[in-house]
């Protein structure tokens, strides 16, 4: 019998020398701290990110960093049909805009690779797949399953018409028993083949699994003999690489979507079936969105922020996702933030038990409020070089402005900034040309103005009269102030608005309305930050020329 396992196993496997305990050796235990955490984040290439993803990458690396652990990044592309070219470069380019960057990894365009643990693309272990295959087919726990396409969706729908269970399972696990030597023949024949666990779970019996996030869980034992290599391309399926991959890389944290639950029951009989330890698991929640009344899960189809280039599109700071995203992924995130305002992210001490486990509500007007207070307390350099870089890359043309107007830029930036209660005029980087495009004549040309609420002849008299005899550009912000009073008493405009709510009928108007056109003249707005602030910016020649473009 023995002689006859082995017989298939070569048949199937023939170059496959090495065995399991070679590869035990080739990776040995890390030499890391007792407490240290081995985590992973492991996407599949399919060329973008979730934030459904984002998140148990962040919460990877920040287990590794207070651990004085380890952090790696394996491609898990052995869904061939999914794979698109580029992915990994993306996730790469992802997890350095958050500054999460992998201690392991392996890039196949710049042929760089780090770690002791790799290869770290899976498609490039398959010998190593291969030899745990090979062993389980000696032991007689593993076997060549025959079953066509065919036969499968006859399956599939027989037991979907009785309500049964899906897969194969007891009785329709047609080749389990087949003879050794039935099988070798069905080989030699050129039948095509896939390789099943040969399960020994009962379905009936329960097992007891501790879940870090969501504490004590119960399942019935698995029982399907799934499939672990598929016969089109002898790659593993995920459950089974996950099992390799995890034992000799020495994960000792999966910190996975909470769709992987229902897989709990396969891992744990793959780890017991070669008796392996299993690492500690954190199932997240899922990620919610409200939606009117409703509370659903966010959706990359229906949801733009549900993939992480929405929040680079938008220019939103790195740190400040990162803080949205603590803040939803640990109940007592937020508490700990008040308290700890300067401290970096990873100080937090991250408590899987704190997670929800009904799903965790992401919020973008959260996200917005966070993303205001943390712009308005950057200096104005730093705010500068965050929008130009924002602005290299989705908005060239903007760019240049910022380029040929540096210092002029970062005094806009600078209103009202570096002060106990700065202002919050930013919410991502995106929107700040559309909040300051008005300083810069490049894109002060072929306007409209809205003089509509005043009279056409009044508007230029006072614009003019403002600029001959009151206006200086010398002048500091108390004196500018009582410049526009003076002309606003000598023009009949109240300056007292008390009196002006009782004594209307006495005057023209009120001083609200003189500086609101010149407010219109110089920006065509009527709301903008500080008007003194916006017209020492300016300056004497561009209030000038627009000025006097009006009164002509
Ligand atoms: N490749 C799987 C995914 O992208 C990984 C799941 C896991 O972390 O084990 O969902």
């Amino acid at each position: 019998m023995n002689n006859e396992r082995q017989k298939l196993a070569d048949l199937i496997f023939p170059t496959i020398t090495k065995t399991i305990e070679d590869y035990e050796k080739q990776y040995p235990e890390r030499n890391l701290g007792e407490n240290a955490k081995v985590t992973r984040f492991a996407p599949s290439p399919t060329g973008f990110m979730h934030i459904g993803h984002f998140m148990p990458s962040l919460i990877d690396y920040v287990l590794a960093r207070q651990s004085e652990g380890i952090f790696y990044l394996r491609n898990e592309d052995t869904d061939t049909s999914r794979t698109v070219l580029g992915a990994v470069e993306y996730i790469r380019s992802v997890l350095n805009t958050y500054d999460l960057n992998p201690d392991e990894y392996e890039y196949r365009d710049t042929n760089e690779t780090k770690g002791e643990y790799g290869p770290y693309i899976q498609s490039e272990r398959k010998e190593i797949y291969h030899t745990f295959i090979k062993h389980l087919i000696l032991e007689g726990k593993a076997y060549p399953c025959f079953l066509t396409g065919e036969e499968m969706d006859s399956i599939r729908e027989s037991q979907s018409k009785d309500k049964r269970r899906i897969g194969i399972y007891g009785r329709y696990a047609k080749y389990r028993d087949l003879p050794v030597s039935e099988a070798i023949k069905r080989i030699e024949n050129g039948e095509s083949y896939t390789i099943r666990l040969k399960s020994t779970g009962d379905f009936n019996r329960k097992f007891k699994f501790n879940d870090l996030a969501n504490g004590e869980m119960e399942f019935p034992e698995n029982d399907i003999d799934i499939p672990i290599m598929k016969s089109k391309d002898r790659l593993p399926t995920y459950h089974f690489a996950h099992l390799v991959d995890d034992h000799l890389m020495h994960t000792t944290h999966v910190v996975r979507g909470q769709e992987w639950i229902s897989s709990i029951p396969i891992h744990y009989e793959l780890f017991k079936t070669f008796g392996f330890k299993m690492p500690k698991y954190i199932h997240i929640p899922l990620i919610l969105k409200k939606d009117g009344d409703t509370i659903r899960k966010i959706s990359k189809r229906l949801d733009p922020e549900a993939k992480m280039t929405y929040y680079e599109e938008k220019g939103y700071p790195p740190l400040v996702v990162i803080e949205a995203v603590m803040t939803i992924a640990n109940s007592n995130y937020e508490a700990w933030r008040e308290g700890h305002p300067d401290a970096h992210f990873t100080e937090f001490e991250f408590s899987p038990k704190k997670m929800s486990s009904s799903g965790a509500l992401f919020d973008l007007d959260k996200l917005d409020n966070i993303s205001k207070n943390y712009i308005s307390k950057l200096s104005k350099e730093e705010v500068y070089a965050s929008v130009l870089a924002w602005s290299e890359k989705y908005d060239p043309e903007f760019s240049l402005i910022l380029k040929k107007y540096k210092d002029y830029s970062m005094e806009i930036y600078n209103i009202e900034r570096e002060r106990k209660k700065p202002r919050k005029d930013y919410t991502y980087y995106s929107e700040i040309k559309d909040k300051t495009w008005y300083m810069y004549d490049e894109y002060f040309k072929d306007i409209q103005y809205d003089f509509s609420a005043y009279n056409h002849e009044e508007v230029k008299n006072i614009l003019k009269i403002y600029l001959n005899d009151y206006y200086n550009e010398l002048d500091e912000e108390n004196i500018w102030f009582e410049k526009i009073k003076e002309m606003c008493t000598k023009l009949n405009y109240a300056t007292d608005m008390k009196d002006y709510k009782v004594n209307s009928e006495n005057y023209k108007g009120s001083i609200v309305e003189v500086t609101n056109i010149i407010r219109i003249a110089l920006t065509t707005l009527t709301t903008t930050p500080n008007l003194y602030d916006i017209m020492r910016i300016l300056g004497k020649e561009r209030i000038k020329n627009r000025i006097e473009k009006i009164i002509q």
